[in-house]
């Protein structure tokens, strides 16, 4: 029994993984961050400012001091996205030069990134996102290059009241980490998943976790979970969400929506874009760049001619909810929301995820 829990074997994907556990006293994270540091840049979640209420505002952002970084942060405003799926990105540059042309693809990777204080769900969310754009059936370059890129060091968090994620499977990360973070007290419970993290973890004083540790590691787990509060439930919602396509509630929603397109924004697996070609005044250069856009936006679904195929912000409204919690569902079987509860905190007309669905299985809106 002993044996399994410090080293569990367990199937993946692509083969099979050791998962190895340590103990590290809280003492020594300092100076890994800065081990980490000397290696690549260090993304972690810092303290931005305060909001209205006086809570403090998050914010992910680059840092090579230890102290800057608030680990026991709730949720950062924006995901982590920018890094890997940049608002703005030049996909080509093009150069005439005489009667010949240059084309010039930058994937737009710096150097290693480092995301020391990743939340499970953020890392759930990339897990996602890779089903599409790293290993689905046409990936996108630019995002499989930055992705490739990054070192994670995941750590758990305790349920703020909008956080649901525990009903989107996102509540617990299992893989797409390289180490993994759980607070014991005075101590980090730690969970290695490449050789990277090993190899940083050898610059530390780490040691074996034993049965105290077990058991302290499942007391986390469990005060975990007593603090979920929101909830979706998901049984049988594809099923559901078929049957209700015409539902009036889709209308009451549509009509409280601004289309300001700020969930996209802040959410951690909505991927949509739209991508621009523009040409210089000389005719010498052009470039094409892509950028992130929300399907909720009133042109999202206009096409050439000026057809738009929603123009209606229910049908728009909708049209999202079906992409993440049907379509997504069917095609990789978990939903595309992570249940960050983000966009519900962001949105000015207070449209939450599980009030939506609730109001869709008739449980009122
Ligand atoms: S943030 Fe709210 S109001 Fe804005 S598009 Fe999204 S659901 Fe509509
Ligand atoms: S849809 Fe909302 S709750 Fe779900 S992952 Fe996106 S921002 Fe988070």
């Amino acid at each position: 029994m002993k044996k399994r829990a410090r080293r569990h074997r367990r199937e993946e994907g692509h083969g099979r993984t050791d998962m190895i556990f340590r103990t590290l006293g809280k003492a020594e994270l300092p100076k890994l961050f800065g081990v980490m540091a000397a290696g690549g840049k260090i993304v972690a979640p810092v303290e931005a400012g305060r909001d209205r209420e006086n809570r403090p505002v998050y914010v992910f952002r680059e840092t090579a001091r230890f102290e800057e970084a608030a680990l026991s942060y709730t949720t950062t405003k924006l995901p982590a996205k920018r890094y890997f799926l940049p608002y703005r990105e030049d996909l080509a540059t093009f150069r005439i030069e005489g009667d010949d042309w240059q084309k010039l693809v930058d994937y737009n990777v710096d150097r290693p990134r480092i995301f020391f204080g990743l939340h499970p769900c953020d890392i759930n969310a990339l897990n996602r996102l890779d089903k599409v754009l790293l290993n689905g059936v046409y990936p996108m370059p630019y995002y499989v290059a930055k992705r490739k890129n990054m070192f994670i060091v995941g750590i758990d968090c305790l349920p703020q009241p909008y956080c649901f994620c525990r009903s989107m499977g996102a509540d617990t990360a299992l893989h797409g980490f390289d180490m993994f973070l759980t607070d014991l007290g005075d101590d980090y419970f730690v969970e290695i998943l490449s050789d990277t993290a090993y190899n940083f973890l050898r610059c530390v004083r780490t040691s074996e976790p034993g049965e105290d540790d077990h058991a302290r590691y499942m007391k986390a787990v469990s005060r975990k979970n007593d603090k979920f509060i929101a909830h979706v439930d998901t049984t049988d919602l594809t099923k559901i969400l078929d049957m209700e396509f015409q539902s009036e509630v889709w209308k009451q929603w549509g009509d409280r929506c601004l289309a300001c397109g700020t969930c996209a924004n802040v959410c951690p697996t909505c991927y949509c874009y739209g991508v621009e070609e523009t040409v210089s005044v000389d005719l010498g250069s052009a470039r094409k760049t892509k950028t992130l856009y929300s399907c909720n936006l009133l042109d999202f679904a206009e096409v050439a001619g000026g057809h738009n195929f929603r123009p209606e912000r229910h049908v728009r409204l909708k049209y999202r909810y079906y992409h993440k919690h049907r379509g997504f569902v069917e095609a990789y079987e978990e939903p595309l929301c992570v249940g960050c509860g983000r966009c519900g905190e962001s949105c000015l007309a207070g449209i939450t995820v599980p009030e939506v669905i609730a109001s869709v299985r008739g449980e009122g809106a």
